[in-house]
């Protein structure tokens, strides 16, 4: 059956006054607070309004408590006593598989976290030495909480340690060696000789997963922020914020994965918070990585790739006008950053 663009979106108007339903996060259901068919609550009914594919039709239902699922559209409007809405042309679906509802299922998506503690002496500063050296100036101190332990906690010692905070809570905390990789190295291969304890470069909270967690998480508004800016790391989340000066604009927001891939559960964190739209900014060596990522959020997000260039500089050593151009000009949907990047590798 086609449906008409207007026919569609009479359709969806009409059905959320109706059954009370609303968008989810990907925005390609609608999600009923009662099944028409069971009449069970809890929001385990949806309709399917994203575009047609080969296995997902516009206005399919399923509920998941009681399973009825409904392929055409106008039985399923005669089933909630709507048949003046009735599409005219008629046509049978081929069989078609049950979409992926968001929320919908009984899905063991583990994002419980739990409150951790900073290490012992944690203060944190409003300037420093090695911050500064990377570019910081006061708002990247107020936004983005960050600390030493002052000299006593011998542990921390030429560390800066963040704040990972996740609906106000502090969830865990990554700290990093002030010094050069090369002075790290360097230090570690005499210290290896003598047996004495190796600098780690990174000294993180072990309490979380990381893989559960998103750097600057809470400045993802609900029903505000509209995309993000899927990053590596800390230092890329701050260095764009003050770049492209973000610091309160909520409609677009850089946000961290920890390393060059994204879980299930960060999904879910960014779907459940509305976001729409996910633009990926990994480093340029990762084309792989990328890749990997666009299939994986292309199922839920509009996603495009900020294609950053292979001189190998992150965000935080690139100036104004360098980030200006990825963001302006150098933005590619998935299918053609693979191909561009095939170019490169022949
Ligand atoms: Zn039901």
């Amino acid at each position: 059956m086609v449906i008409s663009r207007e026919e569609k979106e009479y359709l969806i108007k009409e059905l959320i006054i109706e059954l009370h339903a609303k968008y989810d996060g990907s925005h390609k259901n609608l999600i009923v607070p009662r099944c028409p068919y069971c009449g069970k609550e809890g929001g385990k009914f949806g309709i399917y309004v994203g575009v047609e594919t080969d296995k997902k039709k516009p206005f399919m239902t399923h509920c998941f408590k009681c399973g009825h699922t409904t392929k055409d559209v106008n039985q399923f409007l005669t089933d909630i006593g709507r048949s003046d809405l009735k599409l005219e042309e008629h046509a049978s679906f081929a069989p078609v598989q049950i979409p992926e509802f968001f929320r919908l299922e009984e899905q063991e998506i583990d994002d419980e976290l739990c409150v951790v503690e900073m290490p012992k002496s944690w203060k944190r500063c409003f300037r420093n030495d090695y911050l500064k050296s990377r570019g910081f100036v006061n708002d990247d101190y107020d936004y983005f909480p960050v600390g030493t332990t002052r000299g006593l906690n011998f542990k921390f010692d030429d560390y800066v340690i963040f704040q990972v905070i996740d609906s106000g809570d502090v969830v865990g905390y990554v700290s990093r060696h002030t010094w050069s990789k090369d002075d790290i190295e360097e230090y570690n291969n005499r210290a290896k000789r003598n047996g004495k304890y190796q600098i780690r470069r990174y000294s993180n909270s072990t309490e979380n997963d990381f893989s559960k967690l998103l750097y600057n998480y809470d400045a993802i508004i609900e029903d505000e922020t509209d995309t993000v800016i899927l990053v590596e790391g800390i230092f890329d989340v701050i260095a764009l914020t003050r770049k492209l000066i973000l610091y309160d604009n909520h409609r677009v927001v850089p946000v961290a994965t920890f390393g060059k891939k994204i879980s299930d559960t960060q999904i879910y964190k960014l779907q459940s918070k509305g976001v729409r739209s996910v633009i990926i900014a990994y480093d340029a060596d990762a084309t792989d990585a990328i890749n990997k990522t666009a299939i994986q959020l292309n199922e839920f997000f509009d996603v495009t790739i900020a294609k950053l260039m292979g001189n190998g500089k992150d965000f935080d050593e690139m100036d104004f006008w360098e980030v200006y151009d990825v963001f302006a000009y150098n933005l590619k949907t998935p299918i053609e950053f693979k191909l561009n990047t095939l170019d490169e590798k022949i």
